[in-house]
């Protein structure tokens, strides 16, 4: 377990993954999907609009780095799209208002050509600090879509555990030192969190890079300590839209890995005061040393204005310098 090219001795900052995007791009998606501009003049915009987050990251100074998915709709159609075996089928509701294409399994699945290398390489360019490549977990590829080919979800499961796995193979071959495998869905099933588990075993095991996952909207404290043994370097969960209330297990069962600390909660306008993050900072320090906590928003920001984004991320940062200061 390291922490490849960041400064200090703790308390990083980072986001994440998604950032909300600029109305010119929403506009560019529509006509793109009209057929009034092509796919050069999307990309193009999603260039600059990726170009703009990245300054500005680097503006407040965080340490680990993100795209911000400008060329993303939704985190599993995006792969889906990409991998033979997977079609995509009709809008489904998600959790909350949002509706998302749900995929379907209509054959093997696998992945015939890099899928996120090249917009990897375009955002590391822009940049010295670490890129963290992004990458939606096996697990919950299968679980937001449909199966009408394998006989069970295990199945379904690994073999895109293996698709992942390449994925993160290339990454790691452009010089990504962190990768973020992410399982959104992983705690929403006690029963299947042995294959969450196993699914991130394959994906992981040939990997020299710094491990991540993301977690969130589940039920954290049935499926912890469990989700200790996913293995990854880091698991990044939302603290500030459950009032830290998973520290409290800590005490009896102590997190043994590097944490994303979400601190900022991604469902609401209201930006945070910086005095409630360091509060949030400072009682985690109880549980866990700063040499192992990564601080960021708790989930993707995409869902809320650019406005609200770069505040809560500014405040992040300041909140981090307070405690650090104090240190
Ligand atoms: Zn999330």
């Amino acid at each position: 377990m390291t922490t490849p090219e960041l400064p200090g001795k703790g308390l990083w900052t980072t986001s994440v993954g998604s950032m909300p995007k600029p109305d010119y791009i929403l506009k560019a998606r529509s006509q793109y999907a009209r057929k009034e501009i092509d796919r050069s003049e999307l990309k193009e915009l999603e260039q600059k609009a990726t170009r703009e987050w990245i300054e500005f990251q680097e503006s407040i100074g965080t340490d680990v780095v993100v795209d911000g998915e400008m060329y993303r709709g939704d985190m599993v159609a995006f792969f889906a799209e990409e991998m033979p075996g997977l079609e995509i089928g009709g809008l489904v509701r998600s959790y909350g208002n949002r509706f998302y294409r749900k995929p379907i399994a209509t054959g093997p699945v696998g992945r015939d050509k890099p899928m996120t290398v090249e917009w990897w390489e375009y955002a590391q360019s822009l940049t010295e600090k670490p890129v963290k490549g992004m990458l939606t977990g096996p697990y919950t590829i299968c679980d937001w879509s449909f199966n009408e080919h394998y006989d069970s979800r295990r199945d379904f499961v690994l073999d895109l555990a293996k698709a992942i796995r390449d994925e993160a193979l290339d990454l790691e071959r452009a010089g990504a030192k962190y990768i973020q495998i992410d399982e959104p869905a992983a705690s929403t099933r006690m029963d299947e969190l042995d294959l969450v588990i196993e699914a991130m075993q394959i994906v992981t095991e040939p990997l020299e890079a710094h491990t991540i996952t993301h977690i969130c909207y589940g039920d954290f404290h049935r499926a912890y300590p469990k989700m200790l043994e996913i293995p990854v370097d880091q698991i990044d969960l939302e603290f500030a839209n459950s009032e830290y209330g998973l520290l409290e297990e800590f005490s009896d069962h102590p997190f043994t890995k590097y944490i994303g600390l979400g601190i900022s909660d991604v469902h609401t306008h209201e930006i945070e005061p910086v005095d409630e993050m360091v509060q949030g900072i400072r009682q985690t320090m109880k549980h866990i040393p700063p040499e192992r906590i990564f601080v960021d928003p708790d989930c993707g920001l995409k869902t809320r204005t650019t406005e609200e984004a770069k505040e809560k991320l500014s405040n992040i940062k300041k909140a981090v310098d307070v405690v650090k200061a104090e240190l």
